[in-house]
C-alpha cells in the first residue's frame, strides 16, 4: 500500500487528480478539510474514493460524558451530510488521559476495518464502472465495423447542434449509402457483403479528421458529422469519400476486385433545425434520394439557403 501525504486542500487535490487513491483520511480538526470532503465528493468522481474522516477526540477535562456525546453525534451528522463515509474520534499522543485508552486496540481495529471495507468498497465501485464503461462503448459501437452506431448517432447529434449553436459555428452531415449493394450480397454471398461494410468503415476511420465522425447508420448507410464544417467544405469531403471508394476497388482475399460506387446526401444546420436533428438528417436523406434518382456514384447538396 503507498501513502501519499497532503500538508493543504490545493496539494490534496493534485495528489487525488494524480494518483486516484482509493482511501482518503482527513483531519476533521482542520476546517478546510470538511469543505475538501465535499469537493470530493461532489466534484472530483472519475473514480470513487472511500472519505474518512479522522478527529482528536476533546479532553476529558473540558467536556462531561454527555457532553463528548453530543459532540461526536454533532461531528458524525456533519461528516455524513459532508459525504464521507466514515467519522472517527481518535486520542492524540498529546492528549491527556488514561494511557490505556490511546493504545486500545479497540481504536486499531476500528480504523482497520474502516481501511479494509472502504477499500472494498472503492474496488468494488471501480470494477462496476469499468463494466459500466464497456456495456456503454457495447451499446453505442456496430458490432461489424465498429464504427459508432445508430444509438451513438442519436445520443451525440443533438450535443453537436447545441455546442454549434452555442459556438456559432457551422453543422454540416452527410449520408452515404453504397450503391446496388444488395447485388454483392447476391452474386458473392453475405459474408464477402460483410466484409465490403468493414472495407469502407476502415476507409471512412482513416480518412476523416478528427472533427469529422462517421457511424453506422443502417445497413449499408453511414452518416458522417462535420463539426464546423460549413456546406460548401461538406460537399469538398463528400467528394473527397465518393472519389476514395470509386478510385480504389475492393480487394476481397486478393481474389475478387469489387469496384463500388457510393451515392451522397450533403445537409447543413439550419437556425430552425429542431435540437434532435431530424431535420437535418430529413434534408441529407433527401439530398441521398435525389443522388440515387439521378444516377448514383455522385454527391448531392440540400439548399444552401440558410433561411429557407
Ligand atoms: P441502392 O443503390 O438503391 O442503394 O441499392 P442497394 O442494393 O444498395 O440498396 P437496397 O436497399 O436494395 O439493399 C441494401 C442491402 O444491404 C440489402 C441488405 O441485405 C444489405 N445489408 C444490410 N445490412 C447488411 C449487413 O450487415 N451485411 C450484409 N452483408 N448485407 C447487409
Ligand atoms: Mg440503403
Ligand atoms: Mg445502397
Amino acid at each position: 500500500m503507498t501513502v501519499w501525504l497532503a500538508g493543504n486542500a490545493d496539494i490534496a487535490i493534485r495528489q487525488l487528480e494524480k494518483h486516484a487513491p482509493e482511501l482518503v483520511v482527513l483531519q476533521a480538526n482542520i476546517a478546510e478539510n470538511w469543505s475538501l470532503c465535499k469537493t470530493i465528493r461532489q466534484h472530483w468522481h472519475p473514480l470513487w474514493v472511500y472519505c474518512l474522516l479522522l478527529e482528536s477526540a476533546p479532553s476529558a477535562a473540558t467536556l462531561d460524558g454527555r457532553q463528548v456525546l453530543q459532540r461526536q453525534a454533532q461531528r458524525a451528522t456533519k461528516a455524513v451530510e459532508m459525504g464521507g463515509d466514515a467519522y472517527l474520534w481518535w486520542p492524540t499522543l498529546r492528549q491527556a488521559g488514561p494511557a490505556p485508552l490511546r493504545e486500545d486496540p479497540a481504536l486499531s481495529r476500528i480504523m482497520q476495518a474502516h481501511i479494509r471495507s472502504g477499500l472494498q468498497r472503492v474496488q468494488a465501485y471501480r470494477d462496476l464502472s469499468q463494466t459500466n464503461d464497456l456495456l456503454s462503448a457495447i451499446a453505442l459501437s456496430d458490432a461489424l465495423t465498429e464504427l459508432g452506431n445508430r444509438r451513438a448517432l442519436d445520443w451525440e447529434l443533438p450535443r453537436e447542434i447545441v455546442s454549434a449553436r452555442k459556438l456559432d459555428q457551422p453543422l454540416s452531415l452527410l449520408i452515404l449509402d453504397i450503391d446496388f449493394f444488395k447485388s454483392v450480397n447476391d452474386r458473392h454471398g453475405h459474408l464477402v457483403g460483410d466484409q465490403v461494410l468493414q472495407m469502407v468503415a476502415e476507409r471512412l476511420r482513416h480518412n476523416m479528421r478528427f472533427y469529422e465522425t462517421p457511424f453506422r447508420y443502417g445497413g449499408e448507410e453511414f452518416v458522417i458529422l462535420l463539426k464546423n464544417t460549413g456546406i460548401d467544405e461538406a460537399e469538398r469531403v463528400g467528394e473527397r469519400l465518393r472519389q476514395l471508394m470509386d478510385n480504389n476497388p475492393f480487394v476481397i482475399d486478393t481474389e475478387l476486385d469489387l469496384c463500388l460506387t457510393v451515392s451522397i446526401g450533403v445537409a447543413a444546420l439550419k437556425p430552425n433545425d429542431d435540437t434532435e436533428g431530424m431535420a437535418l438528417i430529413g434534408r441529407a436523406d433527401s439530398s441521398l434520394l435525389a443522388a440515387k434518382a439521378t444516377g448514383r456514384n455522385r454527391v448531392v447538396v440540400s439548399s444552401i439557403d440558410p433561411s429557407v
